[in-house]
């Protein structure tokens, strides 16, 4: 009889099935409260021969214990279909989603590349891993000149420290981008290279490891040192207002003769003299020049029939002047309470 009821209820638990958690209840109440139906089973029990209980007993621990996980399973398994329920609301409002903003120094270079786009520059590109040739020796820089130096350039590769095309390095500035230009056109050309550039600097407010420049380069018949001048006075004024000054002064660069930085009137205080610009109404903000007819002829260039002229600038430079950052680290550091003040600028 007991043995028989047994059986019937494992047949029942082990077919159990519950939609929700009320009907988990129900048959937790059924099967395994105090008055439920297993636990019923002991009167009985109570009446077993003592021969048989422990078989007997066996069989309701093992009854008790599968209903006991039947209906865990169920409970588990109406939980999760439940909560899926709960959070399937396709009438909800989205959680508004967080739009990045332009880096600072991209927004800035792109500016820049803009205004000399709408003076006929076009873009050129070159490898960030470059070659001693391209980088020093087809620009006229001389094989002691210090830039060459460990302290200042990283070499990855000096496998033969006679040959200019084995030793590779991370490009110090934008310009290896003109040799590569050079040597595969012929002109007249108006490029412009941007780009990341790397010196071995101690990290600083002031110096960074990497930075970003953009160069331009400009070689045709007749072109001279004023129109150099023409096209950054407008540089100047589309990025700065139209009411700012330039001047240059003389200065030296291993590939333009002559060369010269450009300063332009602080931005500021408008040239009349602030803490800023130390009291004398300029900041310094690129260096440019005349190509040196050597770099021409080491680009295959006729040198007696093309001139040209060059500019460089560093777009972190550019970017502190417009938004007066005062720590180069901000632009890598990836913070965003920094980055998100850039949303509006585009
Ligand atoms: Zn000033």
């Amino acid at each position: 009889m007991l043995l028989e009821k047994i059986a019937s209820l494992l047949e029942e638990v082990n077919q159990l099935k519950a939609k929700n958690a009320e009907d988990v209840e129900q048959l937790r109440l059924k099967y395994l409260s105090k008055k439920g139906e297993i636990n019923g089973l002991m009167a009985d029990f109570r009446n077993v021969a003592g021969d048989e209980k422990k078989t007997i007993g066996m069989k309701i621990n093992a009854l008790k214990q599968l209903a006991t996980e039947k209906i865990n399973a169920l409970k588990e398994a109406v939980a999760s279909t439940d909560s899926q329920e709960d959070t399937l609301d396709l009438t909800r409002t989205p959680a508004p989603i967080a739009l990045g903003t332009r880096h600072p120094l991209t927004i800035v270079q792109n500016e820049i590349i803009a205004i000399f786009q709408r003076m006929g520059f076009v873009m050129a590109d070159g490898p960030e891993i470059d070659d001693d040739k391209h980088v020093f020796t087809m620009l006229n820089f001389a094989p002691d000149h210090p830039a060459r130096d460990m302290q200042d350039t990283f070499f990855i590769e000096q496998s033969d420290p006679n040959d200019v095309t084995k030793n590779i390095l991370l490009r110090s500035h934008t310009s290896g981008d003109q040799s590569h230009y050079m040597e595969t056109h012929q002109p007249p050309f108006r490029i412009l290279c941007p780009g990341r550039v790397y010196r071995n600097e101690a990290i600083s407010a002031r110096a960074h490891c990497f930075f970003h420049q953009v160069e331009g380069l400009y070689v045709d018949k007749n072109v001279s040192f004023a129109d150099l001048k023409q096209v950054l006075l407008t540089f100047a004024r589309e990025m700065f207002g139209k009411n700012t000054k330039i001047r240059l002064r003389p200065s030296y660069f291993p590939f333009t003769e002559p060369s010269a930085e450009m300063d332009i009137t602080c931005n500021i205080c408008g040239g009349t003299g602030c803490g800023f610009c130390k009291h004398t109404g300029w900041v310094e903000i690129l260096g440019c020049g005349m190509v040196d007819p050597n770099v021409l002829e080491a680009c295959g260039i006729d040198s007696s029939i093309y001139s040209g002229y060059a500019f460089g600038m560093g777009v972190e430079r550019i970017t502190n002047l417009k938004y007066r950052v005062n720590d180069l680290r901000l632009f890598s550091e990836n913070d965003v309470r920094f980055l998100k003040q850039f949303t509006s600028a585009r």
